[in-house]
């Protein structure tokens, strides 16, 4: 148990009936005001015969169709810049920022700490001097990564995207404690350092990393904190929605929701939001924005979520991790099997140089199929198939029906990993 509880503000220690009394006040003003200001949401509320009034509970929010990036990009070349998402006369933006699509996102003034309380809970504090890898062009990143550094009372350093030996200057000179942008670029500079002869362990102050952007794979995670003495937290961060979505706090044990918005877990064909322990789409509403009238934005990301109580004293619900994207996964027999998951799988087969699944449907039941492109013909296929069946539940959590075994050769290169025969009539 932390010992004391300290958070960022008062929403994160919320009793779970506090935060869904708090949620549902603050959801019902966000869809009245993107249904009154946002020409595109209040034709989303048009085309499914509703009025925000509908929406009474989250559950509800599964009435409302899910928005997509492709949505947003068709929106905004239809009718440009803001596709009809923008809430304030266009001279009260403060900012617009460019992701790719093109997709422009103003920003208004309100004051929110998109990224505070992510970098709070990764434990940043006065006092800490952090540079800033993200970029500062275009994307939010830099800008909002920095506000947010700056929001837990720390220095911020914009040294921006590359230079990597000017970074590990200014991490001697300035003795940075703490580093913001991807785990990758974290690594690149600290062989750099090596490279230059400095034993990072002993020349360099930095304890503390948040990362964003890519996710940190456990043994990446160790070889910082271990290796090199940094303790490292991770956020999930959505461009299109402004910013920190979930994060980490000292317990490292999944990513707390952000008490702005509502975040469901849905299955990314129907909407419907789904228990804790499944996987599916991250779809979340922002409650707080004033500029930006988007709801029910589908992220494309899959994850679960737990309930459990954290140590840490937060008592949102927490993200397990990103897992795939929705395009890359496929439901089998009600299960999502994810193509990173199985690459996974195949990576561990040193004998296989390419797979492909293959779903259909036999009668009433999904049936799965793995092709197996083999490195080498002559090796026992029998025995092979048997470890891989019972390897490939393990991490999919779906039982394969059937190996075909191919030649090397073949599975093309630009084949699809996964296939789906299935027609829904
Ligand atoms: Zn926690």
């Amino acid at each position: 148990m932390a010992s004391r509880k300290e958070f960022f503000d008062e929403l994160e220690g919320m009793s779970p009936e506090e935060r869904e009394r708090y949620q549902v006040e603050k959801l019902r003003e966000a869809l009245e005001r993107a249904y009154q200001k946002a020409p595109y949401t209040r034709k989303v509320f048009e085309r499914a015969g509703l009025k925000p009034s509908d929406i009474r509970t989250i559950k509800d929010l599964e009435k409302l169709p899910i928005t997509r990036k492709g949505d947003i990009i068709e929106a905004q070349r239809a009718d440009p810049p803001y596709g009809g998402f923008l809430m304030v006369p266009p001279e009260e933006v403060e900012r617009v920022f460019i992701t790719p699509g093109p997709i422009y996102g103003p920003h208004h003034t309100e004051k929110i700490d998109w990224f505070g309380k992510s970098f709070y809970a990764a434990g940043f504090r006065k006092g800490d001097v952090v540079i800033n890898t993200a970029t500062y062009h275009m994307s939010p990143a830099g800008i909002l990564f920095h506000e947010g550094i700056r929001a837990c009372g720390a220095t911020a350093v914009p040294t921006g995207v590359g230079n990597t030996e000017a970074q590990v200057k200014t991490m001697l000179d300035l003795k940075v404690t703490g580093y913001a942008g991807m785990p990758s670029y974290l690594m690149t500079i600290i062989k750099k350092a090596e490279e230059m002869g400095y034993d990072f362990r002993r020349d360099f102050s930095l304890r503390r990393a948040w990362f964003t952007g890519e996710m940190l794979s456990p043994s990446l995670r160790k070889t910082f904190e271990e290796d090199y003495g940094i303790s490292t937290f991770q956020c999930y961060a959505v461009t299109d929605l402004g910013g920190c979505v979930a994060y980490e706090c000292e317990e490292k044990a999944g990513m707390h929701f952000m008490d702005e918005y509502v975040i469901e877990i849905v299955d990314p064909q129907t909407g419907r939001q789904l228990p804790p322990g499944e996987v599916g789409e991250i779809v979340a509403t922002p409650l707080h924005n004033a500029t930006w009238g988007l709801i029910r934005y589908g992220t494309g990301d899959l994850s679960s979520y737990v309930t459990e109580p954290c140590p840490c004293g937060r008592t949102s619900w927490r993200l397990t991790g990103i897992v795939g994207r929705a395009t890359d996964a496929v439901k089998v027999r009600g299960m999502f099997v994810v193509a990173k998951q199985a690459d996974q799988v195949f990576s561990e087969f040193e004998e296989i140089s390419r797979y492909q699944m293959v779903i259909d449907r036999k009668g009433e039941r999904d049936e799965l199929l793995l092709r197996v492109e083999l490195k080498d013909e002559t090796v026992d296929k029998e025995e092979l198939a048997k470890r891989l069946s019972e390897r490939f539940p393990q991490v999919c959590r779906v039982r394969p029906d059937r190996i075909e075994f191919l030649p090397p050769g073949g599975i093309g290169e630009k084949e699809e990993k996964v296939i789906d025969k299935r027609r829904w009539e």
